[in-house]
């Protein structure tokens, strides 16, 4: 017999382990009901406050680069792509495609995250809102939507455009 598969061995010797199901704790309080989805205020950087503002009025503010162009999402000071500190608040149209989502939660506080490409370029990690899950489809088209937080500025999530 082989000396190089130990385990072999100790296995067989010992069936009664193999496919038990591990005992359940009786006592264990039945988990509650999640309730409806509540969104978490989001924490505000100071480098990211205009984007917030606009939120507030209902528009949606990506970063561009004056030196090299390209657009970037989180908001950030200093240019991801290239360093330079030089950039600059951009309006997004507020329309974009579904890169991809996946159901999250169970029952009413259940949601969609999801991350959609903006027509500027920025891809973001969001929510789809106010649609049939079974109905969404990578490459479809979205809108901007504002959802109000709980005790914080509103967070853009999309629906079908
Ligand atoms: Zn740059």
């Amino acid at each position: 017999m082989s000396t190089n598969q130990p385990t072999a061995g100790v296995l067989d010797s010992h069936p009664e382990r193999i496919g038990k199901p591990a005992e359940k704790p009786t006592d264990k309080p039945a988990r509650p009901p999640a309730g409806p989805r509540r969104i978490p205020a989001p924490r505000v950087l100071p480098e990211a406050l205009p984007f917030w503002e606009a939120a507030n009025e209902g528009r949606l503010l990506v970063k561009r680069c004056v030196d090299c162009g390209q657009t970037h999402y989180y908001p950030r000071d200093i240019c991801p792509h290239c360093l330079s500190a030089n950039t600059e608040w951009l309006d997004a149209t507020g329309l974009g495609t579904i890169y991809t989502f996946s159901p999250m939660g169970k029952d009413e506080a259940r949601y969609t995250l999801a991350y959609v490409t903006l027509d500027e370029g920025v891809t973001m990690l969001t929510n789809l809102v106010d649609c049939d899950l079974a109905a969404l489809t990578i490459g479809q088209r979205v809108r901007l939507v504002f959802k109000p937080s709980d005790g914080g500025y509103p967070v853009p999530m999309f629906t079908p455009a």
